[in-house]
């Protein structure tokens, strides 16, 4: 990703209300260049409902979110040329070759200039080079999941989201996708994660957030967490039972 500019994205006052039900309440950071930024949360905490808002595929309420400075609803063709977004479910188009869909990608984004030279290694880093011309269709989850994180990088973009993006990864894959996110944050990238691994956000973000209920109740280093709520030298996955008040798993009982 060598010669794209920075990344930001910056988040105002974010609010998106499904009917009655305030979904997004009030959410608002900035994502600096060279960030990996953990966004965390207990199920319905919002995650989802926030990243589709700041990808642009679910009209906010309020709020605004601005990628590379633009706004994403007055200019969104200038704020998503920035964007990659992997979903957590990628919708991908079935009917098209695994190679056909990374240039339909790269037409899209008007990137074909760099098609050719990034399609072989990313097939390559994600194990895809002997299904370039299968189906979509017939590939397996986890490999539709690698062929969206592959699509989200033929473009030049900077700003990077991924909704769980590590769920239904084999383990090669898995560390393939962590590499991306530091490759992308040494290249200047700004990276929002959504995850429920707290052991690898602990390990891969400098920074996380932590919604409930639709609402920021944290955001931080660790360490600027530890201190704040006096948890010195507890674990991110302590650190976000004790904040989102999640009761704890009692261990199994195997009764042989
Ligand atoms: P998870 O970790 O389980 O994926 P999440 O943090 O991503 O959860 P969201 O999927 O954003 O949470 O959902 C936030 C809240 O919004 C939940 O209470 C959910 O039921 C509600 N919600 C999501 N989509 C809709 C919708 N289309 N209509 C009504 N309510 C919705």
């Amino acid at each position: 990703m060598a010669g794209i500019p920075t990344g930001v994205l910056e988040v105002r006052h974010l609010v998106k209300e499904y009917k009655s039900f305030r979904a997004v309440d009030d959410l608002s950071f900035t994502i600096h260049p060279g960030e990996i930024v953990g966004l965390l949360g207990p199920n319905g905490a919002g995650k989802t409902t926030a990243l589709r808002c700041m990808a642009g595929i679910l009209r906010p309420t309020s709020g605004q979110v601005l990628i590379n400075g633009h706004d994403l609803l007055q200019d969104q063709a200038r704020a998503k040329s920035g964007l990659a977004f992997v979903p957590e479910l990628p919708s991908l188009y079935e009917l098209l070759t695994v190679e056909e869909h990374m240039k339909f990608v790269a037409m899209c984004f008007d990137t074909l200039d760099v098609y050719d030279a990034l399609l072989e290694p990313l097939l390559k880093r994600y194990n895809l080079l002997d299904k370039r011309n299968q189906l979509v269709a017939t590939l397996s989850k986890g490999m539709k999941q690698k062929l969206a994180i592959a699509c989200a990088l033929v473009h030049r973009a900077n700003v990077f989201m991924f909704d769980e993006p590590i769920i239904g990864i084999d383990p090669a894959g898995v560390v393939e996708v962590k590499d991306e996110f530091r490759r992308a944050k040494d290249g200047g990238a700004a990276v929002l994660v959504s995850t429920h691994l707290l052991d690898t956000a602990e390990k891969l973000c400098d920074r996380v957030i932590i919604l409930a209920k639709g609402r920021k109740i944290a955001e931080g280093t660790l360490a600027q967490l530890q201190s704040q709520f006096g948890m010195e030298g507890r674990s991110l996955e302590d650190v976000f039972l004790e904040l989102t008040d999640e009761p704890r798993q009692a261990a199994p009982v195997f009764d042989i």
